[in-house]
C-alpha cells in the first residue's frame, strides 16, 4: 500500500479552537503517520496527487513542496518534483476545501480555520492583539478596535472558537479588556446553544441570530 498526501500528519480537528487560543498545544493535536505507516510496510510520499488516468491505472503526483499555482515552472525547474504512480485500487479520501458561498471578501480579507497552519496564526494574531491593547497610553477605541472580534457561523466551529476566545479573555480573566465577541449566524438558534439563553447584557458576548454576513 502506499500513501500519498501533501500532509505527514493527522491532525485532530476537534481541538483545533483550542489550539487556536493556548489551552491546547498544537503538537497535542497532531500525530505524524511516516512511522506507523513504516511499521506496517507500507511506503508514503509527501505530495499531491493532480491527476488521475483510469485507463492507465496510474496516478500524477506531485511533491508538497511544490507551488499548486505555479505548475509548469515547478515542473520544468525541478523534474523529481513530479512522479506517476501505478494502481490496482485507487483509493480517494481528499477531504473537502472550506467554502466562501461567493460571500465578497471573504477570501481576502478572513482567515479559514481548518488547518493547524490557520490555529498557529490565529493564535499569534490573537496574542498580539492582546499586548497592543495592553500598551500604556493606548485610546480606549484603539483597544476596542484590537478586541472585537466576529465569529461567523455557528456550527461546531464557530461555536467553539467563540467559546475558546470568550474562556480566554472574559470576564474575570482580563478584566481591563474590551473583548467584544461578535457572533453572527443565519439559523434562528445556535448549534448546539454553548451558553444558556441568547442575551448577555452584562457579558462581552453579542449573539446575533437569523444574520446572515453579506461581505468583508
Ligand atoms: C475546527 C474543526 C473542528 C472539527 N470538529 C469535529 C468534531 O468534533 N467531530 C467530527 O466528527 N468532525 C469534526 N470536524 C470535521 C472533521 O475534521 C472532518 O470531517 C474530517 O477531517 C474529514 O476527514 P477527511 O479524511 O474526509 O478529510 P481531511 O481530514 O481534510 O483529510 C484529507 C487529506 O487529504 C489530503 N489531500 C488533499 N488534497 C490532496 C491531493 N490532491 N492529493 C493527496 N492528498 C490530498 C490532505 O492533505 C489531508 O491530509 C472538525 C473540523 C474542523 C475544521
Amino acid at each position: 500500500m502506499v500513501l500519498v498526501s501533501p500532509r505527514n500528519y493527522f491532525l485532530y480537528t476537534p481541538l483545533l479552537p483550542g489550539a487556536a487560543t493556548g489551552a491546547v498545544e498544537a503538537r497535542s493535536i497532531v500525530e505524524p503517520i511516516r512511522r506507523p505507516i513504516a511499521e506496517k510496510g507500507y511506503k508514503y510520499f509527501e505530495a499531491a496527487c493532480i491527476s488521475v488516468d483510469a485507463s492507465k491505472k496510474s496516478i500524477l503526483c506531485r511533491a508538497a513542496d511544490a507551488s499548486f499555482d505555479d505548475k509548469e515552472r515547478s515542473e520544468a525547474a525541478c523534474e523529481w518534483r513530479t512522479f506517476e504512480l501505478e494502481y490496482d485500487y485507487l483509493i480517494t479520501a481528499v477531504g473537502a476545501m472550506p467554502n466562501t458561498f461567493g460571500v465578497p471578501g471573504v477570501e481576502e480579507n478572513c482567515m479559514f480555520f481548518k488547518e493547524i497552519v490557520h490555529a498557529s496564526k490565529f493564535r499569534q494574531e490573537v496574542n498580539e492583539r492582546f499586548e497592543r491593547a495592553t500598551l500604556p497610553g493606548i485610546p480606549r477605541e484603539r483597544v476596542r478596535e484590537l478586541l472585537t472580534f466576529v465569529v461567523i457561523g455557528a456550527g461546531p466551529t464557530g461555536v467553539e472558537l467563540a467559546a475558546e476566545l470568550y474562556d480566554m479573555a472574559g470576564p474575570g480573566r482580563a478584566p481591563h479588556c474590551l473583548l467584544i465577541v461578535h457572533w453572527c449566524t443565519r439559523s434562528r438558534s445556535p448549534h448546539p446553544p454553548p451558553w444558556p439563553g441568547h442575551s448577555f447584557p452584562d457579558r462581552p458576548l453579542r449573539v446575533h441570530l437569523h444574520t446572515r454576513a453579506l461581505s468583508w
